[in-house]
């Protein structure tokens, strides 16, 4: 059974989603808003809804972390994102280099083995 999807892609900016829709549209999306006509009219639309039910919303929690991890060096960045390969393969997660991208900058110390699976599941949704 397949549903609609109203998300094609989407990345993580500045702790906000950018996501492109089938048609070819690009919306910022934050926990509770998106930038689109609809958002604008109804207060809530299928972007935010998609988002919400495909748990992307949760991937915009706990900013902080996200900002302090700008300090990281570009090596610590490339070990942190080996070790996360590294881990999904273990787990049977056949990994692209787009989804540790995104899953890479929302790992933090607190972060659970089994958040950084369900991460990884959310992506592999939508890179296919
Ligand atoms: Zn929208």
């Amino acid at each position: 059974m397949e549903t609609k999807q109203h998300i094609k892609e989407f990345t993580i900016v500045d702790g906000k989603l950018e996501i492109e829709s089938p048609s070819g549209n690009h919306y910022t999306i934050t926990k509770t808003t998106c930038s689109c006509k609809g958002f604008g009219f109804r207060r809530t639309c299928s972007h935010l809804k998609e988002a919400e039910e495909r748990g992307l919303i949760s991937l915009l929690n706990e900013p902080k972390h996200i900002s302090s991890q700008h300090t990281l060096s570009p090596e610590a960045h490339t070990i942190r994102k080996n070790a996360l390969k590294q881990f999904l393969i273990k787990n049977n997660i056949t990994t692209t280099e787009d989804m540790i991208n995104t899953i890479e900058p929302q790992i933090t110390r607190d972060s659970k083995p089994e958040d950084i699976i369900a991460l990884a599941k959310i992506c592999k949704y939508f890179v296919g």
